[in-house]
Protein backbone atom coordinates (compact mmCIF):
# COMPACT_ATOMS: atom_id res chain seq x y z
CA UNK A 1 0.00 0.00 0.00
CA UNK A 2 0.73 3.37 -0.55
CA UNK A 3 1.33 5.31 3.07
CA UNK A 4 1.12 8.98 3.18
CA UNK A 5 2.40 10.01 6.74
CA UNK A 6 1.81 13.24 8.09
CA UNK A 7 4.65 14.52 10.76
CA UNK A 8 5.00 18.14 11.89
CA UNK A 9 6.21 18.24 15.56
CA UNK A 10 8.89 17.07 17.98
CA UNK A 11 7.10 13.72 19.60
CA UNK A 12 5.49 13.26 16.20
CA UNK A 13 9.07 12.38 14.67
CA UNK A 14 10.08 10.30 17.21
CA UNK A 15 6.87 7.91 17.17
CA UNK A 16 7.00 7.95 13.43
CA UNK A 17 11.14 6.87 13.80
CA UNK A 18 9.63 3.92 15.51
CA UNK A 19 7.06 3.14 12.95
CA UNK A 20 8.68 3.98 9.52
CA UNK A 21 11.48 1.43 9.52
CA UNK A 22 8.78 -1.61 10.00
CA UNK A 23 6.20 0.00 7.68
CA UNK A 24 9.06 0.39 4.94
CA UNK A 25 9.62 -2.52 4.91
CA UNK A 26 6.46 -3.92 3.49
CA UNK A 27 4.78 -0.58 2.30
CA UNK A 28 5.67 2.74 0.51
CA UNK A 29 5.61 5.39 2.64
CA UNK A 30 5.85 9.23 1.76
CA UNK A 31 6.52 11.20 4.53
CA UNK A 32 5.39 14.82 4.81
CA UNK A 33 6.67 17.60 7.26
CA UNK A 34 3.72 20.40 7.82
CA UNK A 35 6.17 22.85 9.23
CA UNK A 36 4.55 22.70 12.91
CA UNK A 37 8.23 22.48 14.20
CA UNK A 38 10.43 24.27 11.70
CA UNK A 39 13.20 24.75 14.50
CA UNK A 40 16.43 22.46 14.09
CA UNK A 41 16.79 22.04 17.44
CA UNK A 42 12.84 20.37 17.58
CA UNK A 43 13.33 19.06 14.15
CA UNK A 44 16.61 18.10 12.40
CA UNK A 45 18.25 16.76 15.01
CA UNK A 46 15.50 14.05 15.40
CA UNK A 47 15.84 13.12 11.91
CA UNK A 48 19.30 12.73 12.29
CA UNK A 49 19.44 10.94 15.42
CA UNK A 50 16.87 8.66 14.87
CA UNK A 51 17.40 7.41 11.74
CA UNK A 52 14.17 8.76 10.52
CA UNK A 53 13.90 9.55 6.34
CA UNK A 54 14.27 12.73 4.82
CA UNK A 55 10.87 14.36 4.45
CA UNK A 56 9.38 13.90 0.73
CA UNK A 57 7.46 17.20 1.18
CA UNK A 58 7.71 19.99 3.50
CA UNK A 59 4.50 22.16 3.67
CA UNK A 60 6.45 25.19 5.59
CA UNK A 61 3.34 25.61 7.53
CA UNK A 62 4.25 27.02 11.14
CA UNK A 63 3.00 29.81 13.30
CA UNK A 64 -0.14 31.13 13.84
CA UNK A 65 -3.06 30.50 15.96
CA UNK A 66 -4.50 26.79 16.35
CA UNK A 67 -7.16 27.13 14.19
CA UNK A 68 -5.46 29.46 11.18
CA UNK A 69 -2.53 26.97 11.27
CA UNK A 70 -4.90 23.85 11.35
CA UNK A 71 -7.25 25.70 8.28
CA UNK A 72 -3.43 26.41 6.43
CA UNK A 73 -2.27 22.64 7.08
CA UNK A 74 -5.62 21.41 5.12
CA UNK A 75 -5.78 23.73 2.14
CA UNK A 76 -2.37 22.28 1.54
CA UNK A 77 -3.38 18.57 2.29
CA UNK A 78 -6.16 18.52 -0.08
CA UNK A 79 -4.07 18.93 -3.13
CA UNK A 80 -1.21 16.95 -2.26
CA UNK A 81 -4.11 13.99 -1.11
CA UNK A 82 -5.59 14.51 -4.45
CA UNK A 83 -1.86 14.26 -6.41
CA UNK A 84 -0.69 11.12 -4.47
CA UNK A 85 -3.83 9.18 -4.45
CA UNK A 86 -2.42 7.10 -1.19
CA UNK A 87 -4.38 4.31 0.25
CA UNK A 88 -4.25 5.02 3.87
CA UNK A 89 -3.25 8.24 5.82
CA UNK A 90 -1.31 8.20 9.18
CA UNK A 91 -1.07 10.22 11.78
CA UNK A 92 0.06 10.41 15.41
CA UNK A 93 -0.91 11.87 18.39
CA UNK A 94 -2.80 15.09 19.20
CA UNK A 95 -1.69 18.01 17.13
CA UNK A 96 -2.50 20.60 14.57
CA UNK A 97 -0.99 18.25 12.18
CA UNK A 98 -2.81 14.95 13.33
CA UNK A 99 -6.47 16.64 12.97
CA UNK A 100 -5.40 18.49 10.05
CA UNK A 101 -3.98 15.22 8.62
CA UNK A 102 -7.20 13.01 9.61
CA UNK A 103 -9.61 15.52 8.21
CA UNK A 104 -8.34 16.09 5.10
CA UNK A 105 -7.26 12.29 4.35
CA UNK A 106 -10.90 11.70 5.80
CA UNK A 107 -12.56 13.90 3.16
CA UNK A 108 -10.55 12.49 0.48
CA UNK A 109 -12.38 9.00 1.41
CA UNK A 110 -8.49 7.72 2.31
CA UNK A 111 -8.91 5.92 5.37
CA UNK A 112 -6.88 7.23 8.41
CA UNK A 113 -4.61 5.45 10.62
CA UNK A 114 -4.66 7.18 14.13
CA UNK A 115 -1.36 6.16 16.32
CA UNK A 116 -1.41 6.91 19.94
CA UNK A 117 -5.53 6.82 19.50
CA UNK A 118 -7.50 6.88 22.93
CA UNK A 119 -5.52 8.86 24.81
CA UNK A 120 -8.02 11.70 27.10
CA UNK A 121 -7.13 14.16 29.27
CA UNK A 122 -11.11 14.79 30.03
CA UNK A 123 -9.77 18.13 29.89
CA UNK A 124 -11.03 20.19 27.00
CA UNK A 125 -9.74 23.78 27.52
CA UNK A 126 -6.18 21.73 25.93
CA UNK A 127 -6.35 22.18 22.54
CA UNK A 128 -4.24 18.26 22.34
CA UNK A 129 -7.48 17.44 23.36
CA UNK A 130 -9.56 18.56 20.78
CA UNK A 131 -7.14 17.51 18.27
CA UNK A 132 -7.56 13.49 19.98
CA UNK A 133 -11.06 13.23 20.09
CA UNK A 134 -11.92 14.75 16.62
CA UNK A 135 -8.72 12.77 15.02
CA UNK A 136 -9.98 9.68 17.02
CA UNK A 137 -13.39 9.62 15.35
CA UNK A 138 -12.07 10.62 11.99
CA UNK A 139 -10.38 7.48 12.00
CA UNK A 140 -10.82 3.77 10.70
CA UNK A 141 -7.87 2.39 11.94
CA UNK A 142 -7.10 3.08 15.82
CA UNK A 143 -3.82 1.65 17.63
CA UNK A 144 -4.30 2.59 21.49
CA UNK A 145 -0.81 2.30 23.55
CA UNK A 146 -2.85 1.08 26.44
CA UNK A 147 -6.21 -0.66 27.39
CA UNK A 148 -7.31 2.68 29.26
CA UNK A 149 -7.02 4.33 25.64
CA UNK A 150 -9.06 1.73 24.24
CA UNK A 151 -11.65 1.80 26.51
CA UNK A 152 -11.94 5.27 26.48
CA UNK A 153 -12.99 5.07 22.62
CA UNK A 154 -15.58 2.17 23.34
CA UNK A 155 -16.49 4.59 25.64
CA UNK A 156 -16.79 7.18 23.09
CA UNK A 157 -18.50 4.98 20.32
CA UNK A 158 -15.94 5.62 17.62
CA UNK A 159 -16.54 4.27 14.40
CA UNK A 160 -13.04 2.51 13.31
CA UNK A 161 -11.27 -0.48 14.34
CA UNK A 162 -9.89 -0.47 17.52
CA UNK A 163 -6.12 -2.28 18.34
CA UNK A 164 -4.54 -1.88 22.07
CA UNK A 165 -0.75 -2.40 20.27
CA UNK A 166 1.44 -0.40 23.31
CA UNK A 167 3.32 2.63 22.82
CA UNK A 168 5.56 3.24 19.94
CA UNK A 169 7.76 5.91 22.15
CA UNK A 170 8.07 3.55 24.14
CA UNK A 171 9.74 1.06 21.47
CA UNK A 172 12.33 4.32 21.20
CA UNK A 173 12.70 4.49 24.73
CA UNK A 174 13.70 0.93 25.41
CA UNK A 175 16.07 1.08 22.25
CA UNK A 176 17.97 3.85 23.99
CA UNK A 177 17.68 3.09 27.49
CA UNK A 178 20.66 1.36 27.83
CA UNK A 179 23.02 4.20 26.11
CA UNK A 180 21.13 6.13 28.10
CA UNK A 181 22.06 4.71 31.43
CA UNK A 182 25.37 4.50 30.47
CA UNK A 183 26.10 7.66 29.77
CA UNK A 184 27.60 9.90 32.16
CA UNK A 185 29.02 12.36 30.26
CA UNK A 186 25.55 13.96 30.03
CA UNK A 187 25.03 14.65 33.14
CA UNK A 188 28.93 15.92 33.62
CA UNK A 189 28.25 18.05 30.87
CA UNK A 190 26.56 20.06 33.21
CA UNK A 191 28.86 19.62 35.82
CA UNK A 192 25.96 17.65 38.44
CA UNK A 193 26.01 14.60 39.92
CA UNK A 194 23.67 11.72 38.82
CA UNK A 195 20.98 11.58 41.18
CA UNK A 196 20.95 14.67 42.89
CA UNK A 197 19.51 17.31 39.99
CA UNK A 198 15.77 18.10 38.32
CA UNK A 199 15.36 18.31 34.91
CA UNK A 200 12.59 20.81 33.89
CA UNK A 201 10.53 20.85 30.71
CA UNK A 202 7.76 23.63 30.21
CA UNK A 203 5.62 24.13 27.44
CA UNK A 204 2.04 23.57 27.34
CA UNK A 205 -0.42 26.34 26.23
CA UNK A 206 -2.17 26.35 29.44
CA UNK A 207 1.17 26.76 31.28
CA UNK A 208 3.22 29.36 29.34
CA UNK A 209 0.43 31.43 27.08
CA UNK A 210 -1.16 33.18 30.14
CA UNK A 211 0.48 36.02 31.80
CA UNK A 212 -0.74 35.32 35.06
CA UNK A 213 0.33 31.65 34.55
CA UNK A 214 3.54 32.40 33.51
CA UNK A 215 4.03 34.17 36.44
CA UNK A 216 2.85 31.58 39.02
CA UNK A 217 5.07 29.04 36.92
CA UNK A 218 7.95 31.12 37.25
CA UNK A 219 7.31 31.71 40.90
CA UNK A 220 7.71 27.84 41.32
CA UNK A 221 10.51 27.16 39.45
CA UNK A 222 12.04 29.71 42.02
CA UNK A 223 10.89 27.49 45.12
CA UNK A 224 12.43 24.03 43.29
CA UNK A 225 16.22 22.91 44.88
CA UNK A 226 18.61 23.59 42.74
CA UNK A 227 20.58 22.38 40.62
CA UNK A 228 17.98 22.31 37.82
CA UNK A 229 18.62 21.86 33.79
CA UNK A 230 15.77 23.42 31.66
CA UNK A 231 15.81 22.85 27.83
CA UNK A 232 13.49 25.95 27.34
CA UNK A 233 11.24 25.24 23.91
CA UNK A 234 10.65 28.05 21.86
CA UNK A 235 7.50 28.66 22.61
CA UNK A 236 7.96 28.75 26.21
CA UNK A 237 11.40 30.97 25.57
CA UNK A 238 8.93 33.83 23.19
CA UNK A 239 6.21 33.54 26.33
CA UNK A 240 9.22 34.55 29.11
CA UNK A 241 10.75 37.14 26.91
CA UNK A 242 7.73 38.55 26.52
CA UNK A 243 6.70 39.12 29.66
CA UNK A 244 9.82 39.87 30.93
CA UNK A 245 10.18 37.07 33.12
CA UNK A 246 13.29 35.36 31.61
CA UNK A 247 15.96 37.75 33.43
CA UNK A 248 14.46 36.25 36.83
CA UNK A 249 15.07 32.63 35.53
CA UNK A 250 18.84 33.47 34.38
CA UNK A 251 19.27 35.03 37.58
CA UNK A 252 18.16 31.92 39.67
CA UNK A 253 21.74 30.34 40.64
CA UNK A 254 22.10 26.28 39.70
CA UNK A 255 19.50 26.98 36.96
CA UNK A 256 20.85 26.01 33.60
CA UNK A 257 18.83 27.08 30.79
CA UNK A 258 19.50 25.40 27.70
CA UNK A 259 18.60 24.90 24.32
CA UNK A 260 16.14 22.16 23.08
CA UNK A 261 18.23 19.01 23.47
CA UNK A 262 18.45 16.15 21.19
CA UNK A 263 16.66 12.86 22.21
CA UNK A 264 19.79 11.01 22.91
CA UNK A 265 21.48 13.42 25.34
CA UNK A 266 17.39 14.59 26.81
CA UNK A 267 17.00 11.01 27.65
CA UNK A 268 20.42 10.30 29.33
CA UNK A 269 19.49 13.75 31.55
CA UNK A 270 15.97 11.94 32.35
CA UNK A 271 17.94 8.82 33.23
CA UNK A 272 19.77 10.58 35.84
CA UNK A 273 17.61 13.51 37.31
CA UNK A 274 16.65 13.15 40.83
CA UNK A 275 13.41 14.14 39.21
CA UNK A 276 11.47 15.68 36.45
CA UNK A 277 9.55 18.29 36.57
CA UNK A 278 7.64 18.39 32.96
CA UNK A 279 4.07 19.37 31.88
CA UNK A 280 5.09 17.02 29.25
CA UNK A 281 3.17 13.77 28.04
CA UNK A 282 5.92 11.83 26.92
CA UNK A 283 8.20 13.03 29.42
CA UNK A 284 5.98 11.69 32.14
CA UNK A 285 5.97 8.54 30.52
CA UNK A 286 9.83 8.56 29.55
CA UNK A 287 10.02 9.32 33.30
CA UNK A 288 8.17 6.55 34.37
CA UNK A 289 10.39 3.73 31.90
CA UNK A 290 13.00 5.42 33.21
CA UNK A 291 12.82 5.22 36.85
CA UNK A 292 12.88 8.13 37.70
CA UNK A 293 9.81 10.48 39.51
CA UNK A 294 7.85 12.26 38.18
CA UNK A 295 6.16 15.90 39.30
CA UNK A 296 3.66 16.95 36.46
CA UNK A 297 2.77 20.85 35.97
CA UNK A 298 -0.81 19.68 35.46
CA UNK A 299 -4.30 19.22 36.75
CA UNK A 300 -5.01 15.94 34.59
CA UNK A 301 -2.85 13.59 32.69
CA UNK A 302 -3.76 11.14 29.93
CA UNK A 303 -1.29 8.74 31.34
CA UNK A 304 -2.93 8.01 33.95
CA UNK A 305 -1.33 5.06 34.87
CA UNK A 306 1.95 6.57 36.08
CA UNK A 307 -0.16 8.50 38.58
CA UNK A 308 -1.68 4.93 39.55
CA UNK A 309 1.55 3.54 40.08
CA UNK A 310 2.57 6.17 42.57
CA UNK A 311 5.55 7.26 40.23
CA UNK A 312 3.83 10.49 38.92
CA UNK A 313 2.53 13.41 40.73
CA UNK A 314 0.05 15.97 39.32
CA UNK A 315 0.59 19.24 41.08
CA UNK A 316 -0.76 22.14 38.34
CA UNK A 317 1.08 24.96 39.72
CA UNK A 318 1.19 24.86 43.14
CA UNK A 319 4.82 25.55 44.53
CA UNK A 320 4.19 23.85 48.11
CA UNK A 321 2.73 20.78 46.23
CA UNK A 322 5.45 20.50 43.64
CA UNK A 323 7.98 20.70 46.73
CA UNK A 324 5.90 17.86 48.98
CA UNK A 325 5.68 15.35 45.96
CA UNK A 326 9.63 15.93 45.15
CA UNK A 327 9.79 14.56 48.94
CA UNK A 328 7.82 11.18 48.52
CA UNK A 329 9.09 8.26 49.04
CA UNK A 330 9.52 5.68 45.78
CA UNK A 331 6.90 3.44 45.97
CA UNK A 332 8.67 -0.39 45.51
CA UNK A 333 7.15 -1.62 42.57
CA UNK A 334 6.81 -0.25 38.82
CA UNK A 335 4.26 -2.25 36.63
CA UNK A 336 5.72 -2.45 33.11
CA UNK A 337 3.19 -0.07 30.88
CA UNK A 338 2.64 1.10 27.65
CA UNK A 339 4.16 -2.17 25.96
CA UNK A 340 7.06 -4.23 25.77
CA UNK A 341 8.94 -2.49 22.91
CA UNK A 342 7.63 -3.71 19.76
CA UNK A 343 4.60 -1.57 18.94
CA UNK A 344 5.17 -0.63 15.95
CA UNK A 345 5.60 -4.24 14.44
CA UNK A 346 1.87 -4.05 15.54
CA UNK A 347 1.20 -1.23 14.20
CA UNK A 348 2.26 -2.30 10.93
CA UNK A 349 0.05 -6.20 10.76
CA UNK A 350 -2.99 -3.89 11.98
CA UNK A 351 -2.16 -1.57 8.89
CA UNK A 352 -1.59 -4.70 6.90
CA UNK A 353 -5.13 -5.79 7.03
CA UNK A 354 -6.57 -2.05 6.24
CA UNK A 355 -8.58 -2.39 2.96
CA UNK A 356 -9.35 1.06 0.94
CA UNK A 357 -13.31 1.64 0.63
CA UNK A 358 -14.64 1.44 -2.69
N1 LIG B 1 12.57 15.86 24.26
C1 LIG B 1 13.81 16.03 23.67
N2 LIG B 1 14.55 17.13 24.00
C2 LIG B 1 14.14 18.05 24.92
C3 LIG B 1 12.87 17.85 25.54
C4 LIG B 1 12.11 16.75 25.17
O1 LIG B 1 14.23 15.21 22.86
O2 LIG B 1 14.84 19.02 25.18
C5 LIG B 1 11.77 14.69 23.85
C6 LIG B 1 11.34 13.80 24.98
O3 LIG B 1 12.31 12.81 25.24
C7 LIG B 1 10.04 13.21 24.48
C8 LIG B 1 9.50 14.26 23.55
O4 LIG B 1 10.56 15.17 23.29
O5 LIG B 1 10.29 12.04 23.74
C9 LIG B 1 8.35 15.00 24.21
O6 LIG B 1 7.98 16.04 23.40
P1 LIG B 1 7.15 17.28 23.93
O7 LIG B 1 7.36 17.45 25.38
O8 LIG B 1 7.50 18.42 23.03
O9 LIG B 1 5.66 16.92 23.56
P2 LIG B 1 4.47 16.16 24.29
O10 LIG B 1 4.93 14.78 24.62
O11 LIG B 1 4.09 16.95 25.50
O12 LIG B 1 3.39 16.17 23.28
Amino acid sequence: MKILTIVGNRPQFIKAAAVSGPLRERHEEILVHTGQHYDDSLSRVFFSELGLARPDRELGIGGGTNTSQTARMLSALEPLLDELSPDAALVYGDTNSTLAGALAAAQARVPVVHVEAGMRSFDRTMPEELNRVLSDHLAALLLCPSQTAATNLHNESVDGRVEVVGDVMVDVALRWAPAARDDLASPAAYDVEPGAYLLLTVHRAGNVDDPARLGMLVKLIRTLPVPIIFPLHPRTSVRLQDAGLLEQLEAIDGLQLTEPLGYVEFSSLVHHARAVVTDSGGVQKEAYLAGVPCVTLRVSTEWVETVEAGWNTLVDLDAPLALAALDRALPAARPPLYGDGHAAQRCVQAIDALERPS
